[in-house]
């Protein structure tokens, strides 16, 4: 990578005391682990719209699809002051960079789904998006999000990462230069992955770049990268990880022992049965591949798509 990866995180996720109560809510996996990787900017949406530490807390309250941000007791209302200050806020976020963004769960301000909307009899329905959230994800609808919460489930943090490093590098790839020549290169390194979440995208994208001299810059890129995060967005299921497995076999067809191949396609099968993680497939393959010398798959991102520290397609 050219440079560090940027990600927006809520402040208090840092470890910064900025909840109502004076506290924090630091994250370990995303401070130590993740933070191993990535340079952070924090946001704390209720402290940057200029409300003290502590304050009261608030809720949304209403309608769930335009929602009013209220304290709690008082019932002051904080909506407008929210509103306005996220859309500068966001925007300004524009020059950051970032490649995603890690919302903390359940807040008014920073929640990105299923936040508590009470109704004029306070009775809540998990239905809301914080203020603060539903701005910045419709200012940048494409960028990977994810809350804390979420990034406890293996699959969900397993896919947010892969975004984030596959949007990096798309970002690297479009500073060294808007060429097609870059396009099919970066395209060539990311196949594998891109049918790993979906067969439709990796289809389409493939007669995208076929035919990328008969388009103009200016559609082309564009094209890509919505295509692009589009199919990242899609998760990747053991069926279709069993696919890309049994496709990477195909390339050592002539060179694999009988005993080679029956290893591997049982340890296809155990990972498609959910008996053992997907990183005991993908480090066989990674063998066969040093080990026959296969310059194709050694430069494809689906066998190391991220750091081995983060200890990702480690689980059934
Ligand atoms: S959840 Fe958001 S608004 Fe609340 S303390 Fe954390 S960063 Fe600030």
């Amino acid at each position: 990578m050219e440079t560090r990866i940027r990600l927006g995180v809520s402040a208090c996720l840092l470890g910064d005391n900025v909840r109502f109560d004076g506290g924090h809510k630091l994250d370990r996996f995303i401070t130590d682990t993740l933070g191993q990787f990535v340079e952070y900017v924090p946001v704390c949406p209720e402290v940057e719209c200029g409300l003290p530490v502590p304050r009261e807390a608030m809720r949304l309250m209403g309608d769930p699809a335009s929602p009013r941000l209220v304290t709690s007791r008082t019932n002051v209302e904080h909506t407008e002051r929210m509103i306005a200050w996220a859309r500068k806020r966001a925007a300004e976020l524009e020059a950051e960079g970032l490649c995603g963004y890690i919302f903390k769960s359940n807040s008014p301000s920073s929640g990105m789904e299923r936040v508590r909307v009470y109704d004029a009899n306070g009775v809540p329905s998990k239905t809301g998006v914080g203020l603060f959230a539903r701005i910045f994800m419709e200012h940048f609808p494409l960028l990977p999000v994810e809350d804390e919460g979420r990034l406890h489930d293996m699959k969900l943090r397993e896919n947010f990462i892969e975004r984030v490093f596959t949007l990096k590098r798309w970002r690297d790839t479009l500073a060294v230069g808007r060429t097609r020549g870059n396009l099919v290169a970066f395209h060539t390194r990311h196949k594998l992955l891109l049918l790993a979440h979906s067969p439709k995208h990796y289809r389409e994208m493939g007669r995208l770049v076929a035919h990328a001299k008969e388009l103009p810059p200016d559609e082309l890129f564009p094209h890509y990268e919505a295509q692009l995060t589009e199919a990242m967005t899609l998760k990747a299921t053991p069926a279709k990880h069993a696919n890309v497995l049994h496709h990477l076999m195909g390339y050592f067809k002539e060179q694999l022992s009988p005993d080679e191949k029956q290893e591997l396609l049982g340890a296809i099968e155990s990972y498609r049965k959910g008996h053992v993680p997907l990183i005991v497939p993908v480090t066989l393959i990674n063998h066969y591949v040093r080990k026959y010398d296969q310059p194709y798959l050694r430069e494809q991102w689906y066998l190391n798509p991220h750091p081995i520290e983060l200890q990702l397609r480690n689980h059934v």
